[in-house]
């Protein structure tokens, strides 16, 4: 009785089975037959793939989706530059876009006010410059390409050059101007708690897998203009 009874329970399943044989259990049991074969032809495409990646350097594959993403090399963005009747000159030497010079002296000023100096040390930058401190120092340095954008944006992709980027030094302690021990500064500290106020923003911080850290270089966001030019920085990859 018992045995019977298992018996009944296995013919439910083999009586489902009937239920395959249409068209779609033939096109299964086509790919069936056929699987070793897509299998071998997956595979060999597989290993080819495989072998094109490894002559590749490593580097070379990451410039390759990265440029496909949004032109970005190195992990620097494309910036255009600024048209030249939109830079001011807010000291010798030191030229900014129009829209954060009120923004930026003010930051200083209110800075002052709290014991804290701080100092310009490069605003704008054209693509010229950049070209020199990228291509020179790079040679000085005998670095690839690659090692020296952890450093230096290449020509072209500097926020630099559109007028929104400023380095920024403490007064008191100009020995860390653009270092990294700049972050241990007083200035540092201000700005860190300060900075947004004026509508600034770290650029390259501690999380940027390809460029080192800079504590000294903030930029500007506080215009239609300079959030259209830093939108696709601000999205993360
Ligand atoms: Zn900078």
């Amino acid at each position: 009785m018992r045995l019977n009874k298992e018996i009944n329970q296995f013919d439910i399943p083999l009586a489902k089975r009937t239920y395959l044989n249409n068209s779609n259990s033939i096109l299964l049991k086509k790919l069936l037959i056929l699987s070793p074969f897509l299998f071998l032809i997956f595979s060999i495409a597989a290993l080819r793939l495989i072998r094109n990646i490894e002559l590749e350097p490593l580097y070379n594959l990451k410039f390759q989706v990265e440029r496909d993403h949004d032109g970005r090399i190195f992990g620097h963005i494309p910036y255009k530059e600024i048209p030249k009747e939109k830079l001011v000159l807010i000291e010798p030497n030191i030229e900014v876009h129009i829209d954060m010079r009120d923004s930026l002296l003010k930051m200083r000023e209110e800075a002052k006010k709290d014991g804290i100096y701080l100092v310009f040390l490069s605003g704008y930058r054209s693509i010229n410059l950049q070209n020199d401190i990228f291509y020179s120092l790079k040679s000085i340095r005998n670095q690839e390409a690659a090692e020296r954008a952890r450093v230096s944006a290449p020509p072209g992709y500097s926020e630099h050059s559109t007028g929104f980027a400023i380095d920024i030094g403490d007064a008191t302690q100009r020995e860390t101007d653009f270092e990294a021990d700049f972050e241990n500064t007083d200035a540092f500290r201000w700005l860190i708690k300060n900075a947004a106020r004026y509508h600034f923003k770290l650029s390259f911080n501690k999380d940027n897998k390809y460029i080192d850290y800079e504590p000294w270089h903030w930029r500007y966001e506080g215009s239609i203009e300079a959030l259209k030019v830093f939108e696709s920085s601000n999205i993360k990859l």
